[in-house]
């Protein structure tokens, strides 16, 4: 009898942790993720993430052995702009810049399931406002974007600011260095799955520490990312290139490398 009642027990209790997952988009995750179907894209009421202090940057993570370099500091020749043509975005003192208006730059290999390590710096001085100050952005697989902005004592819409996952997740915390500071992102990412009729099986999700510290766990994503939209699924390939958004500020990178997973 005492056997029945602690099945019993424990059966309640996962149906309970089960129905609490599929409310948060956020299977076997921390359960203080925001869910965000609750709120409108973009809701200024969406709370503002506690601000947490990262602590000094150190010097550059290097990349492990198995690891694919995308960029070492030295030249672009990973990557194309759009069109498929050499890249305009400047490459000096073991960085790149974003060249406004010369468009977002694509690797030439496509990625799938992958851990990307990605560092960046925000513009000196500190100009504009909200979406304004220093906004770029990580697509993975050219979709699905973390964003690149200066949160740093600026404010704006939750789930659009700094390692948001855009438009849907805000980060659990605002892990933010001041501008000129080296950061880093540190995602994994598991792509979205199709049948062949172009159902999703199974949605994308992300993992992302930001300077270290874990900002989204696990999260599910309801589609691609977008300005004032949420988006469904629309079928892609398996393997599709990583993207750095040129937003119109004069954000750098550097020390970027993925492992396929
Ligand atoms: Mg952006």
């Amino acid at each position: 009898m005492k056997k029945m009642s602690t099945f019993i027990f424990f059966l309640i209790a996962g149906i309970g942790l089960i129905a609490l997952s599929a409310m948060t988009g956020n299977p076997g995750g921390r359960g203080q993720s925001q869910p965000s179907t609750q709120w409108g894209i973009h809701d200024m009421n969406r709370p503002q993430p506690p601000v947490v202090d990262p602590g000094p940057a150190g010097p550059p993570a290097p990349p492990p052995s198995d690891a694919v370099v995308l960029f070492d500091g030295k030249d672009l020749s990973q990557w194309t702009n759009e069109k498929g043509e050499p890249t305009k975005w400047r490459v000096e003192k073991g960085y790149m810049e974003v060249v406004a208006k010369t468009g977002s730059i694509l690797t030439k290999k496509g990625f799938g399931d992958c851990q990307l390590h990605i560092e960046w710096s925000m513009p000196l001085a500190a100009e504009g406002e909200s979406q304004e100050r220093g906004n770029s952005g990580v697509f993975l697989m050219n979709t699905y974007e973390v964003q690149v902005l200066d949160c740093y004592e600026n404010t704006t819409y939750a789930d659009g600011m700094t390692a948001s996952v855009y438009g849907q997740h805000p980060p659990l915390v605002n892990a933010c260095r001041k501008p000129g500071e080296w950061q880093a992102f540190d995602i994994i990412f598991t792509r979205p799955l199709f049948d062949k009729d172009g159902k999703v099986t199974q949605p994308a999700r992300m993992t992302v520490f930001h300077n270290g510290i874990l900002v989204h766990d696990n999260v599910t994503l309801s589609g691609p990312t977008a300005h004032k939209a949420r988006p469904p699924y629309k079928v892609h390939e398996d393997k599709l290139p990583l993207s750095l958004q040129d937003h119109g500020n004069p954000v750098r990178y550097r020390n970027i490398w993925i492992r396929e997973l």
